[in-house]
């Protein structure tokens, strides 16, 4: 049986990170995992229940409340709190606005790592998240950093946002991209971080077929290196 691969894509909040992995998951007919949705899914519960997030206690009683799960439908995320699909309620400017600070906390941190380094253990996977290359699978067969310019993932995010009937300015998600990637790459833990070893793609000004091209040329590297 061959080994398992894990491709790891890190980068900025809207660099297109989801849409790539999804593709790229597609074509190779491996498993999707969306990071991102799991700690945004933590940040629902938390606010639907009030968790203090300045409390350990509270976080580790809530933290044990959490129940998460992927259904793999159409490689489309579909993560459910609970039992409850939240898919939707996860994309909300609301969760958009507190999951750095909840993602930042230590426990919140350790519990989704382990989640995600148990996922990687049973499939060919590709996880994109930002601190998949350095934390959750330092040993990836491929990892990717994404980079766009700061413009163009906030009219990004704009479009997303209209799709789901949220018509919000440009400034307030400029500030809500710049926000959450200073929260995410100060924190102490997992910050997000350019492996020493990812593969850098700029999406600015490449298309998605031309992003797929690109990274499924490395998989097919990857793949014929670890025969
Ligand atoms: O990928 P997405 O933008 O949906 O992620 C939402 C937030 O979840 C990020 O801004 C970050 O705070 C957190 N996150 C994280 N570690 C990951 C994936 C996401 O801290 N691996």
């Amino acid at each position: 049986m061959s080994k398992n691969i894990v491709v790891a894509i890190d980068g900025y909040s809207s660099c297109g990170k989801s849409t790539l992995a999804k593709a790229l998951a597609k074509k190779l007919h491996f498993v999707y995992v969306d990071s991102g949705a799991m700690y945004r899914a933590v940040t629902l519960y938390f606010l639907r229940n009030l968790v203090d997030i300045t409390s350990e206690k509270a976080v580790a009683e809530a933290l044990v409340n959490i129940h998460l799960d992927f259904h793999a439908r159409d490689y489309e995320t579909h993560i459910t709190l609970n039992g409850e699909e939240v898919s939707n309620e996860i994309r909300d400017m609301k969760i958009s606005e507190m999951v750095s600070p909840v993602s930042a906390l230590k426990k919140v941190r350790t519990e989704m790592v382990n989640q995600q380094q148990r996922m990687g253990k049973t499939a060919n996977i590709v996880m994109d998240g930002r601190d998949i290359g350095t934390v959750v699978f330092p040993q990836a067969e491929l990892k990717i950093f994404m980079t766009a310019e700061p413009h163009i993932r906030a009219q990004r995010r704009k479009l997303e946002l209209l799709q789901k009937g949220e018509d919000l300015p440009l400034e307030e998600i400029v500030e809500n991209l710049r926000k959450r990637d200073e929260i995410d790459s100060n924190r102490s833990e997992g910050p997000l971080k350019r492996a020493f070893d990812a593969i850098d793609l700029d999406t600015s000004f490449r298309s998605m077929d031309e992003q797929v091209e690109f990274v499924l040329e490395q998989v097919r590297r990857v793949q014929r290196e670890i025969k």
